[in-house]
């Protein structure tokens, strides 16, 4: 190289080089071992191409920092069992908090994704933009005077909401099932509160990172969750980044429209799925020509089980217009996978036996296709989780 083209190299070129390097690969080695829970040195070094003395140096860093720790030995049949290494689950913690339409639950999420302690309060009817943000607030500081050894160890605050949002600004736009969600400030009240960083993530989004991550979805690149509760979402993942959209209203599913002189929805137009298939809907439906003022989809559901031609009616019809949006989005993205999640898929078969005879009924070209339903494994626990997984996007492989 002469001198010329030397001018152009920046002095600190080789270091920074090095230490991206460096970087990168410990963050892909803590992404494997989040999604692999354990593994040796050999593992690693096949499944990321870094030779053995790379994996053992990054290794050996990670186990004086405590991000790791040794494991135990690997049983092998033959030759030498290797050792494993595992992420710390002690390394960090992270405050969950899961705000749906008629919940607050918040928890405390060990490095490792573990849900070392929860609690949930409900949203009644009583409640409006105060009380469901004291009731927030409540959930997170009681976790704080629950364990006060965690709490230098305790490094954000994440929050999954639904809704429109503003993350960057920590602010929820618009959220149509909470009362008086509208230009919501959370981030700042939080952080004034607790003095941790937060971060926040749309509810099925936060779902469905979860799932992809340490759920249902962890071996498949695309995927869609669709989110069934009292309203409807989805989390649309690309090859393991969640699609978003230019801005952020991608994947709205509950307001595709399916009846098109159908009822009023909240988001002002008539006949969107979400006033004939969500959970809000079904209780509606539920109450007409019924006594009971508290019916919700779970009592619906359980009247159909007991035999309640009415209810199973409508979970019929609920089910059959969900198959429809659904093999809609199949159609659009091609994505085979879908991930079923949300307090409504407890309904199960009642919803799932008629949403899948739709499916079949309106998808393209399906006798060469292979459609994948699969149940979300992390239930209750998924937006939760997958918001708490916020905390730790810094040290891992960029992902979502
Ligand atoms: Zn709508």
């Amino acid at each position: 190289m002469n001198r010329t083209q030397d001018r152009f190299v920046p002095d600190n070129l080789v270091t920074g080089t090095h230490h991206l390097m460096k970087s990168l690969n410990r963050g892909v080695i803590l992404g494997l071992l989040r999604r692999e829970t354990s593994l040796s040195r050999i593992e690693l070094s096949k499944l990321t191409g870094l030779d053995a003395k790379t994996i053992t140096n990054l290794v050996r860093e990670m186990l004086q920092e405590k991000i790791v720790v040794a494991a135990g030995y690997q049983k092998k049949k033959m030759g030498r069992n290797p050792k494993i290494i595992n992420l710390n689950e002690d390394y960090g913690y992270s405050l969950g908090i899961d705000l749906g339409a008629s919940h607050v639950r918040a928890g405390l999420v060990n490095f490792k994704a573990g849900l070392v302690f929860c609690r949930e309060e409900f949203i009644t009817r009583r409640d409006n933009r105060v009380s469901i943000v004291e009731k927030i607030v409540r959930g997170c500081r009681l976790i704080l005077e629950e364990f006060p050894d965690k709490r230098e160890k305790i490094r954000a605050v994440c929050l999954a909401a639904p809704g429109f949002l503003n993350r960057e600004k920590g602010e929820i736009i618009r959220s149509v099932n909470l009362p008086g969600f509208t230009s919501v400030p959370i981030g700042k009240i939080l952080r004034r509160e607790l003095g941790l960083p937060f971060y926040l993530e749309e509810s099925s989004r936060a779902m469905a990172r979860a799932e992809g991550l340490f759920g249902a979805a962890k071996d498949h690149k695309s995927f869609i969750l669709l989110d069934l509760g009292v309203g409807l979402g989805t989390g649309i993942v690309i090859n393991r980044h969640l699609y978003r959209g230019v801005e952020e209203m991608a994947g709205e599913i509950g307001h595709i429209v399916v009846e098109v002189k159908g009822d009023r929805c909240h988001c002002g137009r008539r006949g969107c799925l979400e006033t004939v298939a969500s959970g809000a809907a079904l209780a509606r439906l539920g109450r007409i020509g019924r006594s009971e003022s508290g019916i919700d989809a779970r009592a619906l559901a359980l009247a159909a089980r007991n035999g309640d031609t009415a209810a199973v009616g409508l979970f019929n019809r609920a089910g059959s217009f969900l198959g429809l949006g659904l093999a809609n989005l199949i159609n659009l993205f091609d994505i085979p996978v879908i991930i079923i999640s949300g307090r409504l898929a407890e309904a199960g078969d009642l919803i799932l036996d008629p949403m899948k005879r739709s499916l079949r009924e309106h998808l393209l070209f399906l006798t060469d296709r292979k459609i994948r339903l699969v149940k979300g494994q992390l239930g209750e626990d998924s937006a939760l989780l997958g918001a708490a997984s916020l905390a730790w996007d810094e040290l891992f492989t960029p992902s979502f």
